[in-house]
């Protein structure tokens, strides 16, 4: 019996084994044997995607390379890789992702099962950037799957969840390699809600951090641009700060109101820098949170969040961290949240050393008043009959599990019971 807990700590699971395959054999090997196979990229899920009291694989060792395309196009990409590692093999290549979002140590597989996504209102999901998959399946064997080859095994396994296969190998779309200028700022949240779609057009990346008592907001925005020298890593939010402040807003949850507006006054200083896209998309988050996200058409997302912290102040909810929000593209995926065209995302997070259950039951409430839907990655409660209605493809995305996988073998508890199979 072994032990695993996700980034955040929230979910613990003991497998009967760990393993990290290294070869496509050993792997093929370890599927067929198994009664039960769950896999885990780097366990930053929130919700109990990878718990299982099976067999839990690591692909990091796996044996694989970039391969890139004649027309540079596209690659396929080892899918255990970090994006981390596989962003800046791309970038010695000459080449980039075409988005990113807000972290890096997410696998490619674990980013692209899950809807991972950034900002930018004209770019979709790291699952819309995936068009081939390389899986072994429940008796181990490998299968090639893509719009054209398997079109339904590749609808499905676009956003997969991890219910198909263990994805071995990701084709996915690339860009010639460029830099981008960050900028970030305060700006009054009224403004920002009024002039949203021109601030949107005005940068191919913008989003906004905004702490549930505060009037202003952490504006971002990223754009190409030719390189500079003196490019230095940095973070979006200044982490040593934050980390006093919610210490002591733990400690005293009745100054949390003040606590934020006094951070106001430290973050969102304007700074500007230009980087290598794969440096400067992504930030550190060493202060351990929880998160609930919920996707809406982008045309609810700044009512809606007006509403959340309207809700939060009259009810003087103790919430520690700021609200994300972020723009993108609408998709075709089967069981994507943005799959009903251009949308906004808007991220709910929790300290973890505080209590987070209660009020993420209360704004979920109003995250689904305004017809959003969940990121399957974190937090959320639907059940069978809520996915059944949000999401018409829902029964030839379990036919097509129950075609691939007809024991089960990738399908945990939590799954299940979302599935309602
Ligand atoms: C600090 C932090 C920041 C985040 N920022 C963002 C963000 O900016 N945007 C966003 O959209 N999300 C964000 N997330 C959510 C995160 O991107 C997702 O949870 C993502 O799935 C994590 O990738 P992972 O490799 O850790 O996957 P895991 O959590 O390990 O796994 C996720 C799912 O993928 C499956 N899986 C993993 N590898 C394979 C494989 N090889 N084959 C088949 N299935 C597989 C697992 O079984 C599971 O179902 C963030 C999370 C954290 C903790």
């Amino acid at each position: 019996m072994s032990e695993w807990s996700n980034w955040s700590g929230s979910v613990n699971a003991r497998p009967d084994q760990i393993l990290r395959p290294k070869t496509e054999a050993e792997l093929g090997q370890a599927i067929a044997a198994a009664r039960k196979v769950r896999v885990v990229g780097a366990g930053h899920s929130f919700m109990p995607l990878c718990e299982t009291d099976g067999t839990l694989l690591h692909l990091a060792d796996l044996e694989g390379q970039v391969e890139i395309a004649p027309d540079r196009r596209t690659v396929w990409a080892p899918a255990g890789w970090g994006l981390n590692r596989l962003t800046a093999a791309l970038w010695a290549e000459g080449l980039s992702l075409i988005n990113q979002g807000d972290i890096n140590p997410q696998s490619l597989a674990g980013a692209t099962a899950t809807g991972t996504h950034g900002t930018g209102a004209e770019l979709g999901s790291l699952a819309t950037q995936a068009c081939g998959f390389r899986l072994a399946m429940a008796d181990g064997q490998i299968v090639e799957c893509g719009a054209d080859l398997l079109p339904e095994l590749y609808e499905a396994q676009r956003l997969s969840l991890g219910l198909f296969g263990v994805a071995v190998a990701i084709r996915i779309h690339v860009l010639p390699a460029y830099h981008l200028e960050e900028r970030i700022e305060r700006r009054p949240l009224a403004e920002v809600a009024e002039r949203i779609d021109e601030l949107a057009a005005a940068t191919r990346h913008m989003e906004f951090f905004v702490f549930p008592y505060s009037d202003d907001v952490i504006f971002k925005t990223l754009h190409p641009a030719e390189p500079e020298p003196g490019f230095v890593d940095g973070n979006d939010i200044d982490e040593s700060a934050f980390r006093f402040f919610l210490d002591l807003g733990k400690s005293a949850p009745v100054l949390i109101p003040s606590l934020q507006k006094m951070m106001m006054l430290v973050q969102g200083k304007a700074t500007r820098r230009v980087g290598p896209a794969y440096r400067i998309f992504p930030s550190d988050r060493t202060i351990r949170f929880e998160e609930m996200e919920y996707e809406f058409p982008r045309a609810n997302g700044l009512e809606t969040l007006k509403e959340a912290m309207a809700y939060i102040r009259r009810k003087r909810l103790p919430i520690a961290f700021p609200f994300e929000f972020r723009l993108a593209a609408g998709d075709d995926i089967w069981m994507s949240p943005f799959n009903q065209g251009p949308g906004a995302s808007i991220s709910f997070h929790q300290y973890s050393k505080m209590p987070w259950q209660g009020a993420f039951k209360e704004i979920e409430a109003v995250f689904q008043a305004g017809a959003g839907r969940p990121h399957w990655a974190k937090r959320h409660t639907l059940g069978p009959d809520d996915v059944r209605r949000l999401y018409p493809k829902t029964e030839d995305y379990l036919r097509v599990r129950a075609q691939t996988d007809p024991d089960g073998k990738f399908i945990n508890g939590p799954l299940a019971s979302l599935f309602g199979v």
